[in-house]
């Protein structure tokens, strides 16, 4: 959802023409004319406020009541506000339905401010909080990053600069050759976005505008200055500390212009408070497997094919215990890795670990009780003042603390290689220690409430807290020697923001204040119920405690802010630290899931060739292990010299499930995983793509053939002779003739040309004639058993062609009416000798009656009565009537 643009004009012209708006009025048209395109969140004591058109969007979307306030001219001002303690969940409702929302504090009256003697307090936008630029934990999905994306392109290349604001890095690919724009896509899909920033002529060029009308809700159009090359190259020098442009590595033109409008846009959204960013990273597709988008969705990686996350192999495998963890994790399955070294060095890691197993139990069970660092640290930076985050430092560094003491115990150099450097600890321990001593043990979430500094910190803070202590004494005596001297019982002393204490008597008692001849009462204000008065001695202890409070504020927030200080100072070793601590947790998951689902260590080949015995997929068997089913190990051996596998077998014979099985083999063993199989030999491959199953895209007005045909097309083009290729079904959606055609020679193009391993499952039986042309293709099917009309899969991959296509038999299963069942198996009869027609004119089909007296005898001879408990019997015979004798 797209923000209605508030009429700010129509407001202007009106401001305009009355002769004189409120000061108040006055003051927030001047900051919403500078933030038109945001909802503005306009702090007003302890609310937020949002005003004119503004207030009904806000009010309408949160269901909160719209009032007004004022006029402005002849017209009511409308209103609403949320209580700035509970403005987050109001805040994350805006966000998620596609707001950005301009927050307006009250600011500190400058000297001048004071001189001029302004009579309202000070507002302007402090933040504004877009889709990609949110800090809040409450706002964010804590296993993803949350991605702001900036697009730049010229001439035919494409920077793409993304940066999560609490992750600490931007992130920069430069995309260019001939498949730039597919490759375009296929970053950006991966970066999950969740706001994009382009500028207008870039949005519009028709270049990218296929490209980018998926992100219609992420874009958010900004100037083009923001883009200017010249500018920038100033901007990120002193954005990351006057360092030279060189030091990120070798940035074109476009790359400064993409990575600029990232730091300009942050300017402008986080003003003055953006968290720390180290550095730029560069990305490119080279160093890691590349598997695409429709492969990532065709093997339910992230999710399933209906974007059910259960059931996805990251659901599946995911063990980790930190949210960063999670997070790696989800990095590691984009960019699996290419290089041996790095895949066996995460193998041993997981070998040592399982060796030492009970300190694998231990460090997993304090892993659980890591916070979120990552992020705590980016709220600290950008100086939210919520002191819990302090405490989530404590925390963190506390139990990484604990695990570093168990690695260091150990025997395993590779294990103890996991601690990071003495100096980092130590400065991380010394800050721990800092924040132990000083802050409280459960702080305010809000640092201005005070009580967030211990006691015995601070001489002085000590003495206010004292003193404020001994003055509320004195006002509970004051209460009592009024009490007394007015003879009145319930004179109560009590406190508000405006008046500070004041005495409080109900209307009956005020002739008694009035005939006080010892004390001077002072009325201040008359209620419904009460008046209120205040002394002169009352009033001064009322100046006492409230100076030694704004005294005592003062000095909390200068040790609060020094101890943000010295974090901020450490950061990039805190960072160091927290992605150590996601790595272990990453590996102790892999290590944790071989154990539970007997993983084993895969044994890394020079070649690309695979050897599997044994091997399972671990979602199928997973699903299959809840309903007390085995899953059917299978093997599978491929090389450069037979490395085409021609798949035939009924439809729910096990097929798909073998091939993708094989390719999240592949896939697991490349983030550093073990595998789920016996025994393993895998060699690592460039890319992996598959083309599984119908994926209509209709929306697009694609077809399922021409989807098929731009995947294959893609597959066709890019695989190497490192590459898995994995095609089930392909060439169907068009004719027979025609799609055998296709099929044949995508098949013959890869055994001559690619040469990469190649699984091919189709129901093409006449394909499997190739084998005896190309030796590189070996025939393999899946075992089934067929006894008396019953068809039994045993999900066994075995050599050979399948003997019948049986969809007859998985129609029958599938429930289609018994009369088309037995028509089909009179037409498949007579299909060779082309009689269908003929034999149609004997066919009768039997009626409705005889069709469904079959299929309740077909069922109910089906049914096993031994192993029916009287429950289901019953639940059956509801069925069998409900579906056959109620009309
Ligand atoms: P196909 O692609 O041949 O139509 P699938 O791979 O989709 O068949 O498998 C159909 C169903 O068979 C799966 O949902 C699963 O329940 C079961 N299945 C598949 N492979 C196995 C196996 N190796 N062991 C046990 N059950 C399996």
């Amino acid at each position: 959802m797209k923000l209605k643009q508030p009429d700010i004009n129509g407001l202007l012209e009106l401001k305009n023409k009355v002769s004189k708006p409120t000061p108040m009025i006055a003051q927030y048209l001047e900051v919403k004319e500078r933030h038109k395109e945001y909802l503005l969140f306009y702090r007003m004591g302890d609310f937020y406020e949002l005003f004119f058109k503004d207030a009904e969007i806000a009010a309408s979307n949160l269901g909160i009541a719209l009032t007004k306030r004022g006029k402005l001219g002849d017209k009511d001002i409308p209103m609403c506000g949320v209580p700035y303690h509970s403005a987050q969940t109001y805040l994350s409702r805006l966000i998620k339905q596609g707001f950005k929302v301009a927050i307006a504090e009250q600011l500190e009256e400058s000297d001048s401010d004071i001189k001029k003697n302004q009579k309202i307090f000070k507002r302007d936008v402090v933040r504004i909080i877009t889709p990609g630029t949110i800090i809040e934990d409450s706002l964010l999905d804590d296993k993803n990053n949350n991605n702001l994306a900036s697009v730049y392109f010229y001439k035919g290349e494409i920077s793409l600069a993304w940066v999560d604001m609490t992750a600490g890095v931007i992130k920069l690919e430069h995309i260019g050759g001939k498949n730039f724009l597919q490759d375009f896509t296929e970053s950006i899909q991966k970066i999950e976005p969740g706001e994009i920033i382009i500028s207008e002529s870039i949005k519009n060029s028709k270049i990218l505008k296929e490209e980018l009308r998926n992100f219609d809700k992420q874009i958010s159009t900004i100037p083009e200055a923001f883009y200017d090359f010249k500018n920038n190259e100033e901007i990120i020098k002193k954005f990351f500390g006057n360092k030279k442009i060189q030091s990120f590595g070798d940035l074109g033109e476009i790359d400064i212009a993409a990575v600029g409008a990232v730091i300009n846009y942050l300017k402008l959204t986080q003003k003055n408070n953006i968290p720390k960013i180290r550095s730029i990273e560069k990305v490119s597709k080279d160093n890691s497997m590349q598997i695409d988008m429709f492969t990532l969705r065709s093997l339910e990686i992230f999710e399933r094919y209906d974007g059910i996350k259960r059931g996805s192999l990251i659901d599946t495998i995911d063990k980790t215990k930190t949210a960063c963890g999670a997070r790696m994790l989800r990095l590691f399955l984009k960019a699996p890795l290419m290089k041996k070294s790095e895949i066996k060095y995460r193998h041993n890691l997981i070998e040592s670990f399982l060796y030492n197993f009970r300190i694998l139990e231990e460090i997993t069970k304090l892993l659980s009780n890591i916070p979120d660092l990552e992020r705590a640290l980016a709220r600290i930076t950008a100086k939210t003042n919520n002191p819990r985050d302090l405490i989530l430092v404590k925390q963190f560094v506390s139990f990484t603390e604990q695990i570093f003491l168990r690695l260091n115990n150990l025997k395993e150099k590779n294990l103890k290689e996991l601690i990071p450097d003495k100096k980092i600890l130590s400065k991380a321990y010394k800050t721990k220690k800092i924040i132990d001593d000083i802050i409280a043990e459960t702080p305010p979430v809000n640092l201005n409430e005070g009580g967030v500094i211990n006691d015995s910190v601070n001489t002085r803070l000590d003495e206010l807290r004292n003193l404020k202590q001994i003055k509320k004494e004195e006002i509970i005596n004051l209460q009592e020697k009024y009490g007394v001297a007015t003879n009145i019982n319930n004179l109560k002393i009590k406190f508000n923001n405006f008046h500070g204490y004041f005495i409080e008597v109900t209307k009956k008692n005020i002739s008694n204040i009035d005939s006080c001849k010892t004390i001077d009462f002072l009325l201040i204000q008359n209620t419904i119920n009460s008046s209120r008065y205040q002394t002169s001695e009352l009033r001064k202890i009322s100046q006492e405690i409230e100076s030694s409070e704004d005294e005592s504020l003062k000095l909390e927030q200068e040790i609060y802010e020094d101890i943000c200080l010295k974090i901020i100072e450490i950061t990039d070793d805190l960072s160091i630290l927290t992605e150590k601590m996601a790595f272990i947790d990453v590996i102790t998951s892999f290590a944790t899931l071989a154990e539970l689902k007997n993983f084993v260590k895969p044994e890394l080949l020079n070649e690309c060739r695979l050897n599997i015995t044994n091997g399972r997929h671990p979602v199928v068997e997973e699903g299959l292990s809840k309903k007390g089913d085995d899953f059917t190990p299978n093997n599978c051996e491929m090389n450069k010299k037979q490395n085409i596998w021609l798949m035939t077998g009924p439809n729910m014979a096990g097929k798909s499930t073998f091939l993708r099985q094989v390719a999240i083999i592949i896939i697991l063993n490349q983030i550093g995983s073990y595998v789920p199989a016996d025994k393993a030999s895998v060699g690592v491959f460039d890319k992996i793509f598959t083309r599984i199953g119908a994926s209509d895209n209709l929306s697009e007005g694609m077809s399922t053939f021409m989807m098929e045909m731009i995947e294959t097309s893609r597959i066709v083009n890019e695989a190497t002779e490192n590459s898995l290729v994995i095609l089930d079904e392909l060439g169907r959606g068009t004719s027979s003739e025609d799609g055998l055609a296709i099929a044949y020679s995508v098949l013959e193009f890869i055994a001559l040309k690619i040469k990469c391993l190649t699984l091919f499952a189709t129901h093409y039986k006449d394909l499997c004639d190739m084998s005896e042309k190309y030796n590189q293709i070996l025939n393999k099917t899946l075992q089934i058993k067929q006894w008396n009309d019953e068809v039994i899969f045993h999900y066994k991959v075995i050599d050979g062609i399948s003997e019948g296509s049986f969809g007859i038999h998985v129609a029958n299963l599938a429930g289609i009416n018994q009369a088309i069942i037995s028509r089909a198996k009179e037409v498949l009869k007579n299909i060779d000798k082309k009689d269908i027609e003929i034999e149609n004119k004997n066919f009768v089909f039997k009626d409705k009656k005889e069709n469904q007296d079959n299929e309740i005898s077909n069922f109910i001879q089906k049914l096993d009565l031994d192993n029916l408990s009287p429950k289901d019997s019953l639940d059956i015979l509801y069925t069998l009537k409900k579906n056959y004798f109620i009309e």
